[in-house]
């Protein structure tokens, strides 16, 4: 496995492999690899002759007060881990390598950012969009895997490479998740063991609005408002930023849930912010 620091680099070996006429695979990761990602990983291993994970912690997705500084970060631990998950290449560059100092080209679709996360993280998608594209551009691989986890993200990137003409097929992953159901992410390394061992409550009351649903509850505000209260109970020092009801591929909000809808929240616990979701079947 080799490890690219430029982008130029990394450029000329994909290059080469497309010439020599191998497939690329991409999966585009802000490191710290955990199971959720090597979900990404094994499938994306299975989809194309080569494999490209980078691992990069894009600063132009992360707003002023946002964690960008305390990001986990362990690279010799994210290589081994690739390695050992098959992939061919790992890109890491230093921010500098990845954006000139008068960078000024911005890649937004902001009818789909403005809400969920979005209303709180103005400047997110445009930096996601930014730096996938540039990727993408870099290796120009078959396919890129991303995880559902995101689910607006990849609604976003969806709506982006279908926008743009790009060439690649954006692939989306379920959750993977822990055994007691938390959303594995980077950033529960943050969480206190014991606020660690209260965050489920945020899955359980996903599936406390799925259930109320297959029992015939349609309204989207009752159904927040019920996330909400369970919240309120289980995770007394919650604050939840957004619960709400959209479109799955539009994003569109949704008041009615007559068609499937996903149901996105994020959660701050502390200063931990996290996401999950759920999509409802009717
Ligand atoms: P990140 O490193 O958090 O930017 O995530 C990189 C990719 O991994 C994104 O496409 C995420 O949606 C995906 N991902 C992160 N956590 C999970 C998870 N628990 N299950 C599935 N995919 C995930």
């Amino acid at each position: 496995m080799d490890l690219f620091t430029t982008p130029a680099s990394l450029r000329t070996q994909c290059r080469q492999w497309r010439e020599q006429g191998q497939s690329i695979a991409l999966v585009p990761t802000m490191g710290f690899l955990h199971d959720g990602h090597m979900s990404l990983i094994d499938h994306a291993r299975a989809c194309a002759d080569k494999l490209v994970v980078s691992v990069f912690v894009n600063p132009t997705q992360f707003g002023p007060n946002e964690d960008l500084d305390r990001y986990p970060r362990d690279l010799p631990r994210d290589l081994a881990l690739a390695e050992a998950h098959g992939a061919d290449a790992v890109f890491a560059p230093e921010a500098g390598a990845m954006y000139q100092p008068d960078h000024a080209t911005w890649v937004e679709v902001p009818e789909m950012a403005k809400g969920l996360c979005g209303a709180s993280r103005p400047v997110h998608f445009r930096g996601v969009c930014t730096v996938v594209l540039k990727l993408l551009n870099l290796v120009q691989p078959k396919v890129a895997v991303f995880g559902q986890k995101d689910w607006q993200q990849l609604a976003i990137l969806r709506r982006m490479a279908r926008d743009l003409d790009l060439d690649a097929e954006l692939m989306g992953m379920p959750i993977f998740r822990e055994p007691d159901g938390l959303a594995m992410s980077s950033r529960n390394v943050y969480l206190t063991p014991d606020e660690r061992s209260r965050v489920p409550a945020i899955r359980q009351g996903l599936l406390l609005a799925q259930r109320r649903v297959a029992a015939g509850e349609r309204d989207a505000e009752a159904l927040a408002l019920m996330f909400r209260e369970h919240l309120a109970d289980t995770l007394p020092d919650a604050r939840v930023d957004y619960a709400s009801f959209a479109h799955p591929e539009s994003l569109a909000p949704v008041a009615r849930i007559d068609a499937p809808t996903l149901l996105a929240v994020a959660v701050f616990i502390g200063k931990v912010r996290l996401i999950d979701n759920i999509l409802l079947e009717v």
